[in-house]
């Protein structure tokens, strides 16, 4: 069966930190969902720019990277090109580098240690899974925190965590917040006034 996972919540003594949280805006809800389908079942990569306010990461846009290396298990930026577009988008006064995104396809939106490889403490990260639908799922928040719906032919879920640890490699899942998601389907019945 294909499907798309939840992270595992481990109970572990208590964090005392607020956990931090996620706002995504339609565009870069769009971009992610859009970026994922266009190259599944391989991996999308990108990143995400916005700004943080306190506990709250406000991502404005997710941009794909063309040059990303993409395949069925994983995904490599193109290190020159990450360079000359972070360097541009150093530049934007409004909004700057924040994070990044990869989808998983047809698999588990849990981090990977792979994921957990290359973290900076006040980034977040975004996967993005994506599988074939098998039944129709309105867009909705789920209690683990992630984001989920259906496409016409894809089950979606979106997952953000940050490092908690950056040299133990521990990660926080972070709560996904986007109003956008929940409503953007076309009613198939109504009259048009
Ligand atoms: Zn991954």
């Amino acid at each position: 069966m294909i499907r798309v996972v939840t992270p595992n919540r481990k109970k572990s003594r208590p964090i005392t930190s607020p956990r931090r949280e996620v706002y995504l805006t339609e565009s870069a809800f769009l971009s992610l969902v859009v970026s994922a389908i266009e190259v599944t079942p391989k991996e999308t990569y990108g990143v995400l720019l916005g700004y943080r306010e306190r506990n709250r990461y406000i991502i404005d846009y997710a941009i794909p990277y063309q040059t990303a290396e993409r395949h069925t298990s994983f995904v490599y930026r193109n290190e020159k090109a990450h360079e000359k577009m972070v360097r541009f988008l150093d530049e934007l006064s409004k909004v700057r580098p924040i994070g990044d995104f990869h989808s998983h396809p047809n698999t588990y939106v849990k981090a990977s240690k792979e994921d957990k490889q290359q973290m900076s403490f006040s980034e977040v990260y975004i996967i993005v899974g994506c599988s074939r639908k098998t039944r129709e799922i309105p867009w909705n928040y789920n209690r683990d925190g992630t984001l989920s719906g259906t496409t016409s032919d894809f089950m979606i879920k979106i997952c953000a965590y940050y490092p908690l640890n950056v040299e133990r490699k521990t990660i926080r899942y972070a709560p996904v917040y986007c109003p956008f998601a929940i409503g953007y389907r076309k009613s198939l019945s109504g009259t048009i006034d």
